[in-house]
């Protein structure tokens, strides 16, 4: 024992109504490997010290942690709490009951697979947002407030004006009260962690409207003067490239396309991985979102809906829905031309990846998000999707400890919380997960939580699931 150490010993670290988790192998980012047999003091809703104790437990709670592994909570960067799974606007519409079941589950079915902090990247509904803020069991949320476009551009524009306009407030363009610096003051005012835009060419048959470069500068060092890291929507070629052009701070969806791309291809064209290198170079967070994809095919494999977890985190009468025929109807619409269900699994999963797995093996910055609902498909529950994104990560070749990287220190850097969250370090917010399995073995140890301590609040896993 060293010199400091006795006299941590001598002065006593616990305090009467501490919780003590005991013999337990902590596994955090921040270190290069897990460390055995450890305790870790909670103290109200923040960690105490980490340690060997010394001395007697009495007057404290003991969670005993032999044999088991203690992580950070889990932070999904891209989420969209207002946005429903599995359910068209007419359906939920028609059944408010089935929806206000959801929407009550929803913050327990993240907690449920780990998941203590979200972060909603454009807001639609700020009193949703309020009330998850106020629920009893529910991850801490972040935002990144209204999302940003031009005026007209991707996501609107799949909305009816003037509705669109009320919907995205942040619309930029020459009105008073759109210029990118109004526009970041409003989402720095509502106390955002972020700011998303959006470039999204669309299809080159009928391209969208975009913003000019001189504008997405404009908004960057805007976000930036107010410490607000700029997250943009790109999925294609053109759009990373424009990333890059920007120095945006990362890219929210991996590249998934460019012209010339075969579903099935797994051989990135050299001017993709140029670009990827670039975006490595300049240290851009690579938000990869694989379920946006993964989840189409997902409609179309066979006992998708049957999965035990499933129910864990959806209502049974909402999942009983999606089950049912009319629950289909995505799947319906995505499939018009009735290909083979392997044909549209093959379109959607092979090779959308490959330029993940690039960067991921090139020790790329990674952030983590899964884009909780990308679309109203029951294939993206909350909490679960985040499951399926961390499993979809390492079957593209991430390593499981650069993944609980991603998912916990990465995510917290980049949304500024780090000082409280991302890590198992005194002086850290108490949100943390024992587990039975070993996550650096692999990711699906963290579907073997058995305890989530939020800001020092115990919950067995159970307590979290849809009743
Ligand atoms: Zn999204």
């Amino acid at each position: 024992m060293s010199g400091v150490w006795a006299l941590v010993a001598l002065a006593g670290v616990l305090a009467p109504g501490d919780l003590v988790i005991r013999h337990v192998t902590v596994v955090s980012a921040e270190r290069d490997a897990p460390r055995a047999d450890t305790d870790v003091v909670i103290r109200g809703e923040r960690i105490a010290w980490v340690g060997a104790l010394a001395e007697p437990t009495d007057g404290t709670t003991v969670l005993d942690g032999t044999g088991r592994y203690l992580v950070p909570g889990l932070i999904d960067g891209h989420v969209h709490l207002a946005a429903l799974p599995g359910l068209s606007g007419a359906q939920a519409a028609a059944m408010p009951e089935t929806v206000a079941a959801y929407f009550e589950q929803m913050p327990r079915s993240y907690l449920y697979f780990g998941f203590t902090t979200v972060v909603d990247v454009n807001v639609v509904e700020p009193a949703l947002l309020a009330r998850v803020r106020a629920a009893d069991l529910a991850p801490e949320v972040l935002d990144c407030g209204g999302g940003v476009m031009v005026a007209n551009g991707y996501p609107m524009l799949n909305r009816p004006a003037p509705e669109r306009f009320h919907r995205y407030p942040n619309y930029l363009d020459a009105t008073e009260g759109h210029a990118p610096e109004d526009v970041v003051a409003r989402i720095a005012q509502g106390g955002a962690s972020c700011v998303k835009a959006f470039y999204e060419p669309g299809p080159p048959s009928a391209p969208f409207p975009l913003p000019s470069l001189a504008t997405m500068q404009a908004l960057r060092d805007a976000a930036h003067r107010r410490r607000l890291p700029l997250l943009l929507h790109a999925n294609s070629l053109e759009a990373h490239r424009f990333a890059v052009a920007l120095s945006a701070d990362a890219v929210a969806h991996g590249l998934w396309n460019w012209s010339g791309f075969e579903g099935g291809a797994r051989e990135l064209p050299p001017e993709v991985r140029a670009l990827l290198d670039e975006e490595r170079r300049l240290g851009l967070g690579y938000m990869a979102t694989l379920r946006v994809m993964s989840s189409v095919a997902d409609l179309f494999t066979p006992g998708f809906l049957d999965d035990p977890r499933l129910a864990k985190v959806l209502p049974p009468a909402f999942l009983a829905f999606c089950r049912s025929p009319a629950g289909r109807w995505l799947a319906d619409e995505t499939n018009e031309e009735g290909l083979p269900s392997e044909q549209i699994r093959a379109l959607y999963r092979d090779g959308r990846q490959a330029a993940f797995t690039y960067m991921a093996g090139r020790g790329a910055r990674l952030l983590f998000g899964s884009d909780t609902p990308s679309d109203a498909t029951y294939a993206n529950p909350p909490g679960y999707n985040g499951f399926l994104e961390l499993r979809a990560m390492e079957q593209a070749g991430a390593t499981p400890r650069q993944i609980l990287q991603a998912a916990t220190l990465e995510n917290a850097r980049f949304f500024g919380i780090d000082t409280r969250a991302g890590s198992v370090e005194p002086g850290k917010l108490a949100n943390l997960l024992l587990l039975r399995e070993d996550p650096l073995a692999s990711t699906g140890a963290f579907d073997s939580l058995e305890t989530v301590v939020l800001r020092g609040r115990v919950a067995a896993r159970e307590r979290l699931a849809a009743r």
